[in-house]
């Protein structure tokens, strides 16, 4: 007998919650962590991520403050202890997630696994920190990591994400952010509310390429309308250090930084090579994900992989777009119930709602405009754009945008897209509208709620001239 039923490798968010279901199904359980339980998206991800945007956030209420009754001065900002006081919650979470493993009954084990190359019987070999466990099935969770582009001379100037979310710094007087993607969106946001001089470099002319191309535009104007700089257009040659300065030689000149981020995507292929996969003829795709089918199975019987570290299923699926959280959770309680509660559950990947916690925030769930009608759908749009209540008093200039994708035939909502406050708080609710099937005339009966902006979503009644 093997001494596991399940060998989960990596305790981020897939990792964690498919062993503790697992566990919580009678299955013999370890699971692997080489740096620290709670992986991406708690260590050096969302949640750090979510603090210093709430931190940054700070900095709007204080411009509209005297309008509201408030005189708060010039309020003076202490970015390096918002920082101390992330971390300190981030190893109180860590904890939290080392517990919740224990009292699952599921035994962790600190250090890197790989498998071993040989088998014992049926069973996997997987060592870790000098030990070797035997299991009847292997997990792979081991998620990703920043990509560093290649041929970047002096890339090791600059910093990603790990670094910007899990250490202590001063605030730099100068940023360039490089990528445009949703980290780096959002990285640039935050430090430029905190008053850091920034520039978002991109190599297109909108950042979060796949989204809505109105929520791309509107989110653009509203990032440059707050002061921060976008170079549109350039990719980065070189970085060079001069004094205590960087300067990154740019397909369209020089720019200087105190900081620089390279926020120029993630990839698995760090994480999943040197685990022993090929020597078990696990395929992986270019990227160095595991390929799975949609019960999470690779290649090989008896290894599965979740989360960011795997294709998602993307042969079946359209694969973009889904290293998220939430969506790795869903994975890895799936597998579990699938192989330990005989419960076959599917992931519901076409309503997956997402946000970009930029100042102001954007978000959207199911299908932009432009993938509809690629798609073939015959659509409607329907599009508000407004200043916010909040903002009126002081006179600020601050757009929302909302936006609804409907199929003409079926009267389906197919899309909800925003750009403002409180976006993804928004969008989550109408996930489930959109996940249950809602048609435009379920939004059009809907009481509004007011005085709200998410109330817009339910008073759209005349389609967005074509
Ligand atoms: C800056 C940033 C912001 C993000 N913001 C959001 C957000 O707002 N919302 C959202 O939904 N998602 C967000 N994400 C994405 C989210 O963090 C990931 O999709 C999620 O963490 C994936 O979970 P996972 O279990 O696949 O991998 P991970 O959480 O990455 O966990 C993998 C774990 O495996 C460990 N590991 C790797 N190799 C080995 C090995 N050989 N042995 C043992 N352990 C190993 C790693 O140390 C890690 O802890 C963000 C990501 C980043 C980087």
């Amino acid at each position: 007998l093997a001494d596991f039923d399940l060998f989960v490798i990596g305790g981020g968010s897939g990792g964690v919650a498919c062993a503790r279901r697992a566990a919580s199904h009678g299955a013999r359980v370890g699971i692997a962590e080489s740096s620290r339980v709670g992986g991406t998206c708690v260590i050096r991800g969302c949640v750090p991520k979510k603090q210093m945007h709430y931190g940054a956030h700070f900095a709007e209420y204080f411009r509209l403050a005297g309008s509201y009754g408030w005189d708060v001065g010039t309020p003076e900002r202490a970015f390096e202890r918002l920082l101390e006081n992330r971390n300190r919650e981030i190893s109180r979470l860590n904890g939290i997630y080392i517990r919740m493993l224990e009292s699952a009954g599921v035994r962790l084990f600190e250090g890197h696994a790989r498998l071993r190359p040989e088998r014992d019987g049926e069973d996997f070999r997987v060592e870790v920190a000098g030990e070797t466990a035997t299991a009847a099935r292997v997990l792979v969770a081991v998620g990703g990591r920043p990509h560093v582009p290649d041929g970047l001379l002096g890339s090791e100037l600059a910093v990603t994400s790990d670094e910007v979310l899990e250490e202590v710094y001063p605030l730099p007087e100068r940023l360039l952010v490089i990528g445009a993607g949703y980290i780096g969106v959002e990285l640039a946001s935050i430090l430029h509310a905190f008053g850091s001089e920034t520039t978002l470099m991109l190599r297109g002319e909108y950042p979060l390429r796949g989204f809505d191309q109105e929520l791309r535009e509107c989110l653009t104007a509203e990032l440059e309308h707050g002061g921060l700089a976008i170079r549109r257009g350039i990719v980065p040659l070189a970085i060079r250090k001069e004094g205590n300065a960087l300067t990154v030689e740019t397909s369209g000149g020089p720019l200087q930084a105190d900081k620089v981020i390279l926020a120029t995507g993630r990839r698995p292929a760090p994480n999943t090579e040197g685990l022993g996969l090929d020597a078990h003829g696990v395929k992986r795709d270019p990227m160095g994900a595991v390929c799975v089918d949609l019960q999470y199975r690779s290649s090989t019987p008896g290894i599965f992989a979740v989360g960011d570290a795997s294709n998602h299923a993307a042969a079946s699926l359209d694969g973009e777009g889904f290293d998220l959280t939430p969506i790795a959770i869903a994975e890895g309680r799936a597998l579990a119930e699938g192989l330990f509660n005989d419960n076959p559950v599917e992931v519901c990947y076409t309503t997956t709602p997402t946000a970009v916690f930029g100042l102001p925030q954007a978000s959207t769930v199911g299908l932009s405009e432009e993938r509809a009608r690629t798609l073939g759908h015959d659509i409607t749009v329907y599009r508000t754009r407004f200043r916010p209540l909040l903002y009126t008093l002081a006179g600020a200039e601050r757009r929302t945008m909302m936006k609804l994708v409907v199929e003409r035939g079926t009267d389906r909502v197919l899309g909800c897209h925003m750009v403002g406050d409180d976006a993804g708080e928004i969008i989550q609710g109408f996930a489930v509208a959109l996940t249950a099937g809602a048609t435009k005339a379920d939004f059009d009966r809907t009481v509004a709620l007011h005085p709200t902006a998410a109330e817009e979503f339910v008073t759209m009644y005349q389609p967005a001239p074509a």
